[in-house]
Parts: structure tokens; sequence; C-alpha cells
């Protein structure tokens, strides 16, 4: 079976850090650098698709494999045949690097030497077309060492997914399984923000057969109208509802949202000023 959207096999290439996918949202052929080979996040979202998804930290790196993974996979992608044999005709484009693994990347403890490899060989390859990607809860960017990594890769032209799917401490630990102030995911995002272009990547679900309230609602929204009129550079909104069973716990209890209520909502967001990209269970919606 080849590729497709629903299809994110971390195994095809039967490496350790380096998987290739088709995304819904990257149009393309995406290469994922996962450096959470122990399934260790320090979140648990309840939509999360990882499965064997463990509380923890990425382990230790091993920067020699990463590079030699890469630039093998590289040379397979850009001059092999591994697009004609593995992706359908319309989707035969890399798109993207994008650090996107079975938990939080930003955790690995040498999370900066891991940027400075991928950055380095694209770099090497005058690489400049293709997008280098952080998609990350933002935990982690009050860390120096994450700062230094962000600004390596601005300067590779690089950009940020950084996740918010809540507006309130309350909200966000029903959602990702820990109680985040909102002091910090503000800093964190204004710390991103000023470093790099920065998207929000949000995930919106039924829970119970039920949609979320209008209170949770406003204040997601509220949340990012503070962020808009302290000056945060916020580049746009991708929202997304759920197009992957979840593999933890609380699967059962979610459900997708109606398309209608997915672009009522993208419209809401839109009217703070923010540019908006909707996704439904079966692709784009706006
Ligand atoms: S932050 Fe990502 S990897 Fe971690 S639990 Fe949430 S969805 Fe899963």
């Amino acid at each position: 079976m080849g590729l497709n959207t629903k299809n994110h096999d971390r195994d095809r290439a039967g490496l350790k850090y380096v998987y290739p996918v088709v995304s819904r949202r990257s149009r393309g052929v995406s290469i994922g650098i996962n450096l959470n080979p122990n399934n260790a996040c320090n979140w648990r979202c309840v939509y999360c698709q990882v499965e064997g998804l463990v509380r923890g930290a990425a382990p230790d790196l091993d920067p020699v494999l990463l590079r030699q993974e890469l630039e093998g996979f590289l040379d397979q992608v850009l001059s092999g045949d591994w697009m004609e044999q593995n992706a359908p005709p319309e989707a035969r484009r890399l798109n993207d690097l994008a650090f996107s693994g079975n938990g939080e990347a930003t955790t690995c403890p040498q999370f900066l030497e891991a940027v400075n490899v991928v950055a380095d060989i694209m770099d090497a390859r005058s690489m400049s077309h293709v997008k280098l990607v952080l998609i990350t809860n933002g935990s982690m960017l009050h860390k120096v060492n994450v700062q230094t990594a962000l600004e390596r890769m601005e300067s590779s032209g690089g950009e940020v997914w950084f996740k918010i799917d809540g507006g309130t401490e309350a909200d966000r630990l029903r959602i990702n399984s820990l109680a985040i102030p909102d002091g910090r995911v503000k800093e964190n995002l204004q710390q991103c923000a000023s470093r790099i272009p920065t998207r929000i990547q949000t995930c919106m679900f039924a829970r119970d057969g039920e949609e979320p309230s209008e209170g949770q609602v406003q204040a997601y929204l509220d949340l990012l109208q503070d962020q808009v009129e302290a000056g945060v550079p916020i580049q746009d909104v991708m929202l997304y509802g759920l197009a992957r069973p979840s593999a933890q716990l609380e699967a059962s209890s979610l459900s997708t949202l109606p398309d209608e209520w997915l672009i009522a909502m993208a419209k809401r967001i839109q009217a703070i000023g923010l540019p908006v990209t909707t996704y439904g269970a079966e692709g784009m919606l706006s």
C-alpha cells in the first residue's frame, strides 16, 4: 500500500530517527525526524495518536546516526526512485523536514545538536526551497538551548508550529493532561515568535458528544487576542479536527466536530486578525 494522508507509518523507512510521511497539512512528502523513539512525551494529549505513549523526555541523541540516516534518506528521495516507489503522483514533492515524532522533540537533551545536524545538511545541499519545521507543544521554549536552536532554524528558513488547544489552565489540563499556566503559554509563545516565524496549531473535537462550550471557545479566542494585541507576531492558525483515532484511554469519548462548526470557529479566529487554515476529518476545509 502506498502512503496516503492517513498513513503515518513511522517504521516505513526502517530507520531510528528518520521517517517519510505524506501529510494532509503539507500536501506533499514530509521527512519526519523523530527524536522520541522511546514514545515519551511530557504531555499526554487525549487525542494523541502515538501508541504506547509514556510520560517522559526524549532520550540522548546519537548525532552520528541521525546524520547518516538523513543523508542516506535524502539521497534516496532527491536522487533515487523513492518518490516513484512510495508516493502517489500528486504528492511527489519534498515539502519539508519536520521535527515531529512520537513525543515532544524539544525535551531531547541534545535538541540544539539535532537542529544543527539537520540545518547543516540542508544548507550543504542548498535546500532553501524545502521548509524546516518544528512541531512542538511549546513547553520547553523558555530553555536557552531550545531558543538557540530556534535561531539556527530561522537562519535556514525554518518555522515553528506551536500547539495551543485551550485558553485556560483547566482546559489544557483536560486536553493535554498538564495544567500549564497561562503565563507560561504566553511567555513561551512570545519567546518563540520573536525568534522564528510561528504558526499556532489547534485541535478541536467533541467529547462525550459535546462540542466545546462557549466559555472554552471564548477563553481560547481571548488568549490569542491578548497575544495579537501585545504585538506577538503570530503568522496564522492551523485549526484542525480529529483525522485519525486517538491511541489514548479517552479515545472512545472523542468525536469529530461538524465541518460547519470548524468553519464558524475559523471565522471567529479571523475576526481577531489572524489568518486561519481549517482541516476537517477529510482534509482542508478553508
Ligand atoms: S504533545 Fe504531541 S506527542 Fe505529546 S502527547 Fe500531545 S500530541 Fe502526543
